[in-house]
């Protein structure tokens, strides 16, 4: 009996650890995305000429999962069409941020860069 109690309180431990690390790991990821955000405006401001030249370089396409439209907070214009697939509400006048992205190897959401259909040469 007291094995059995024991077992219960493990298993219900290890749930709690489990839920632990799910919640450490999304706001690890919202952290890193916020500072991403900031810190890809502010290189752009500093090495704009640089950020066109490393664009070119550029290959694939976006695969429209929506997920750099989400990384941090859920940007207001996203919608999904019937296939799942992200739709711009204001896609002709969208930011020059959302358009660049992401402009070099560096520019990632950590957690989105191996699913992007945008890659670059020496990745
Ligand atoms: S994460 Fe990459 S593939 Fe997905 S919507 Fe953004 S740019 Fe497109």
């Amino acid at each position: 009996m007291t094995e059995l109690i024991s077992k219960l309180e493990i298993k219900r431990i290890h749930h709690y650890v489990q839920k632990i690390q799910q919640v450490t790991q999304r706001i690890d990821i919202f952290c890193s995305a916020l500072l991403l955000q900031a810190w890809r405006r502010m290189n752009y401001v500093f090495n704009r000429r640089e950020i066109h030249s490393s664009l070119k370089r550029r290959q694939g396409n976006c695969l429209r999962c929506g997920r750099c439209c989400h990384a941090s907070f859920k940007c207001q214009h996203l919608e999904y069409d019937d296939k799942g697939l992200s739709l711009c509400k204001v896609y002709d006048r969208k930011p020059l941020m959302c358009s660049l992205y992401p402009y070099n190897e560096k520019d990632y959401f950590f957690h989105l860069k191996p699913t992007c259909g945008y890659k670059y040469d020496d990745e």
